[in-house]
């Protein structure tokens, strides 16, 4: 069962609902948004029903949620969610283009990239400056020299920035640089991570473990959810299978299950589960078509001598034929092309 308080509540009204589902052997997770205060309840849901939750000062909105996670759930929220990244949305009526390198290497290659990238439409700038490599003897990123590059690259060209934390005791660094945080496929369930992120306000993309269940990813964002953050993207990156043709493969059906279960926003890593560049732009249409609300894409200047991923990485040409089928796609689906609403300081 899930409470959700009205705005601007006060602590007495949210203490009293807790008070009361305690006093049955209930629980009480409390979760505090920007806008709202939310509260989970675990226990015997007949036994809550009982207690004119509904009834009491400051609820808004008493609702029974079948499925484990709640927060993220459907059931609780049934309007799709819109996140808003300084200003872009990510959300149902929209397709939002992220594009970028996937490691920072150089301030040059940044700034570079972020170019390509916003030529051919993007309103967000990925890149990761923290590397969660399989091999320690891979370049593991820059680290904060990394978060620099990117922030002045946000200041010369305005991108708002998602790049990877890998460590919960780095969140609040990393948020001091980024307007969202990225949760890779290999923490999806890091728990003190995802806790840790819970904690702040900064919007998350949260990607799927590649061995991970759409029920288990979910579970993943309520972790995040259930401290209080609700600015959750989703991104499918693909999934590990007995096919070695590609490096992932991309579970593009995620998308329409996922979006009935959560109202969450979902995007697509085309760059990561297909892990070649000719595969980009298929997976991309493929994306955008079973409703996507939005594909992040590695771009390079010179993928030949990147650090990480160059295989995958799209080049100037490939980025036009790509920015076209986002477009014409974009419209068949009957959304428009994200863009940026407001420009906020810093
Ligand atoms: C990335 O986006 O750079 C990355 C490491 O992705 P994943 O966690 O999906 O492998
Ligand atoms: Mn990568």
């Amino acid at each position: 069962m899930v409470v959700v308080m009205m705005p601007g509540v006060e602590t007495e009204a949210v203490d009293a609902v807790v008070t009361r589902v305690e006093a049955v052997g209930g629980q009480a997770f409390v979760s505090r948004g920007v806008s709202r205060v939310i509260i989970g309840l675990i226990g015997d849901v007949e036994t809550f029903s009982a207690l004119d939750l509904a009834g009491m000062p400051g609820v808004a909105q008493v609702t029974r949620v079948s499925t484990e996670y709640k927060l993220v759930s459907r059931e609780h929220h049934p309007e799709r969610s819109v996140v808003h990244v300084r200003g872009v949305p990510i959300g149902p009526d929209t397709v939002t283009l992220i594009a970028g390198p996937c490691a920072v290497e150089t301030p040059e290659q940044t700034l570079a990239a972020a170019q390509m990238a916003q030529a051919a439409g993007a309103t967000m700038l990925r890149g990761g400056a923290f590397k969660p490599r399989t091999s320690p003897y891979a370049f593991q990123g820059l680290g904060e020299q990394g978060l620099r590059i990117l922030a002045d690259v946000r200041q010369e060209t305005g991108l708002p920035i998602v790049t990877e934390v890998v460590s919960a005791h780095e969140v609040a660094m990393v948020a001091e640089y980024a307007d969202m945080l990225q949760i890779g496929t290999r923490n999806m369930q890091n728990f003190a991570l995802l806790q840790a992120i819970g904690e702040t306000r900064v919007p998350v993309m949260l990607k799927r473990g590649m061995n991970s269940t759409i029920q288990e990813w979910l579970m993943a964002a309520e972790y995040i959810a259930q401290r209080g953050n609700l600015e959750i993207v989703l991104c499918e990156r693909g999934i590990r299978t007995f096919e070695t043709a590609t490096r992932n493969t991309l579970d593009v059906s995620a998308v329409p299950v996922v979006q009935q279960l959560s109202h969450l926003p979902v995007i697509i890593d085309p760059s990561h589960s297909g892990g070649r560049r000719e595969l980009v732009l298929p997976l991309s249409r493929a994306a955008i078509v079973a409703g996507a609300d939005g594909i992040i894409v590695d771009v390079h200047p010179q993928p030949e001598q990147a650090l990480c991923d160059g295989a995958q990485a799209l080049v100037a040409k490939d980025l036009g034929v790509l920015a076209r089928a986002v477009t014409d796609l974009t419209a068949y689906m009957g959304r428009s092309p994200a863009r940026r609403r407001y420009r906020s300081a810093g």
